[in-house]
């Protein structure tokens, strides 16, 4: 598995296993399943409510926990210098570790500043590797960086090749922020599985529309944490080291890109509100 280094050392696995809505009785089977076929880095999240049950996954597999890269996220009703601590807290302790790889702040909602002061010193203290933010858009992004003394090492945005995010990425470049997508097979929507361009390349290479979009994602050194249940199909988006996209194939699927998120806009105040208002059992 090849692996991206974090801007102060940290090596990170250029391919996961994301858990989100995948439900609590189900969860330990599924990433049972996929450290099996070979996953290392899992990611969840205090909001998808089944950490524990990523946690029991990750005991029973005997792994060693040195092997594993274990990402979580802080949800908005956390945020803030004090219950920010006490929620990194709960999460590892649900998650059964003594120590986190990635810790994240999911959204860019509320006093993000006092949970990042937070995670600062988390991170100090050897507490979690690594730390970053997610769905955070450059705006937001360069005024985090200009106001506190450590750089998110990570940024986990919505991006595939309907949302190809490539002013984000360059920025995140400048700044030494690892990009790291969710939703790396457009959750299915817009069509994704029949799109004709994709079916074409997939062909082509003798491979699948899902193998293809996450090869564009890693053949630009993003990190994709792409989700199923099914062991085939975790196979199957493993299965995506031993080929390259060729040029022409990257310009097709330049074209694909329609600037815009599929699932929510962070910059329409009612998705703001909603987003900002849900509460989770953290
Ligand atoms: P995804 O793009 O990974 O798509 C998942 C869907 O694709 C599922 O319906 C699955 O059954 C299907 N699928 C997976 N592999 C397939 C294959 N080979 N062939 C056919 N169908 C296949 O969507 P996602 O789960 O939303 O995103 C991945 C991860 O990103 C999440 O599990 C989560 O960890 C993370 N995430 C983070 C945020 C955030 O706000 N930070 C938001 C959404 C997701």
């Amino acid at each position: 598995m090849p692996h991206v280094t974090l801007h102060h050392g940290v090596q990170m696995p250029l391919l996961g296993f994301g858990v989100f809505q995948i439900p609590d009785d189900q969860t330990q089977q599924a990433v049972e399943s996929a450290l099996e076929a070979g996953y290392r880095l899992i990611d969840t999240a205090a909001a998808y409510e089944n950490e524990r049950a990523v946690g029991r996954a990750i005991a029973a597999s005997g792994i060693p926990r040195d092997e594993l890269f274990v990402t979580t996220k802080l949800w908005v009703q956390d945020y803030g210098q004090d219950s920010a601590a006490r929620a990194f807290d709960r999460s590892l302790d649900r998650l059964g570790l003594d120590h986190l790889d990635l810790y994240l702040i999911h959204q860019p909602f509320g006093d993000y500043y006092g949970a990042w002061r937070a995670m600062e010193d988390l991170n100090r203290d050897g507490r979690t590797r690594a730390i970053g933010v997610s769905n955070f858009y450059p705006d937001r992004l360069a005024d985090l960086i200009s106001h506190n003394e450590i750089v998110p090492a990570v940024n986990q945005i919505e991006t595939h090749v309907f949302f190809q995010r490539t002013d984000d990425h360059r920025l995140m470049r400048e700044y030494g922020v690892q990009h790291e997508s969710w939703g790396p097979l457009s959750q299915g929507g817009r069509g994704f599985f029949d799109n004709p361009v994709l079916a074409d390349i997939a062909r082509a290479h003798g491979r699948t529309i899902a193998q293809i979009a996450l090869r564009w994602l890693v053949q630009q050194e993003i990190v994709v944490i792409p989700k199923s249940v099914r062991p085939d199909r975790m196979a199957e988006n493993l299965d995506i080291f031993d080929f390259r996209l060729t040029e022409d194939d990257l310009a097709r699927i330049a074209d694909l890109d329609t600037g815009r998120s599929q699932v929510f806009d962070h910059h329409d105040p009612a998705a703001v509100r909603q987003l900002g208002g849900v509460r989770f059992d953290t």
